[in-house]
């Protein structure tokens, strides 16, 4: 078995989420090595080609095309291959297609894969395709990680910070769930500078014609809604995404335990109302991958939603 390199993550799929990914990490001053792998090895040699051009303006990195033999010691491999949402389309309307693009990806990935590797699925629907790994990959749930919410709840503290004119830095919160359409805001444990979100608002005095709780909502459907109206307005989304995973192998690579929503393995909770589904609550994530998760105390109708929002997943497996 191969020591795996701590620094060094391979992206299978160069489109516009993966090829985004990439570009963070040529940014990042502490990744030391980044393969790229697609079926379009062209797009591939050409994004390799034109990140590598920015090599004296970043720093010193190697970013090549990979095959699946160069996984051997990867640390992290990161998933985004296969169809994106067209207008109309939800995440789920994605699921045949992307398992059978996974199928090809596992059947070539599974020589090489490393034991301590982590896997990070980006590919959506995500936490239908995380579980889906986790049953092909042979690896223990917490190396099989999906970007889950982290996105989801990146969109939540940029509006939040608009209306409260906050940084969104110190906006507590998380959007958990599914990573689509069955997600909700956990309100009940949103906090800025130890004040829960409902205190905040009535300090703030922000909503004018509307109740706090009515603009909260309206702000939980803005975030489930993101994906749509980016796509709707130029296609495909990918910054966001790409910055989000950037979180996440930032807390992996470095070890700093992390609480991150991402979709992890869930075996048990709420007394088994929510069992064996991936799904995003508060994770900490680290070397190890997704270690443990968190879980504060949501309100009654936020259990529920939770609930519902797995079994919703379930029905997919
Ligand atoms: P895209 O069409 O631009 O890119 C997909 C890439 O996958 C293409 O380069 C294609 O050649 C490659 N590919 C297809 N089959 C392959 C295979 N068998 N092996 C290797 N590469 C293969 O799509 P995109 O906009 O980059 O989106 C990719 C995925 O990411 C979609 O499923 C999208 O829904 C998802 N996404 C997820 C999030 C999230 O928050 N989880 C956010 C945005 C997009």
């Amino acid at each position: 078995m191969n020591e795996i390199k701590q620094r060094k993550v391979i992206v299978i799929g160069d489109g516009m989420v993966g090829s985004a990914i990439s570009y963070t990490l040529l940014i990042k001053s502490d990744i030391q090595e980044i393969g790229i792998i697609d079926i379009n090895e062209n797009k591939t040699m050409g994004d390799v080609l034109d990140m590598n051009h920015a090599m004296s303006l970043a720093s010193p990195k190697t970013i090549k095309v990979s095959k699946y033999n160069d996984i051997k010691d990867a640390h992290i491999i990161v998933i985004t291959a296969g169809a994106n949402q067209k207008e109309n389309e939800t995440r789920i309307d994605l699921l045949e297609k992307n398992k059978r693009i996974f199928d090809s990806i596992f059947s070539q990935m599974k020589p090489y894969l490393n034991k301590k590797s982590i896997v990070l699925i980006v590919t959506n629907p995500v936490d239908i395709l995380s579980y889906y790994a986790y049953t092909k990959l042979d690896l223990p749930a917490s190396q099989v990680i999906g970007s889950g919410t982290v996105l989801d709840t990146a969109r939540l503290k940029y509006l939040l910070s608009q209306d409260t004119k906050i940084d969104p830095r110190n906006i507590h919160t998380y959007v958990i769930g599914e990573h689509g359409d069955s997600e909700l805001a956990a309100f009940s444990v949103t906090y800025i500078a130890g004040l829960p979100i409902l205190d905040y608002c009535y300090k703030c005095g922000g909503c004018k014609n509307i109740s706090h709780l009515d603009h909260l909502k309206a702000i939980e459907k803005e975030v489930t809604n993101s994906a749509y109206e980016i796509i709707a307005k130029k296609g495909s989304t990918y910054y966001g995404i790409a910055m989000a995973v950037n979180r996440i192998i930032d807390a992996i690579i470095n070890d700093t335990n992390s609480v991150l929503t991402v979709s992890s393995y869930i075996d048990s909770a709420f007394d088994n109302k929510i069992d064996n589904v991936y799904l995003s609550v508060p994770t900490v994530v680290n070397s190890l991958g997704a270690s443990r998760t968190i879980w504060p105390k949501y309100n009654q109708v936020e259990k529920e939603l939770l609930i519902k929002s797995a079994s919703s997943l379930k029905k997919y497996y």
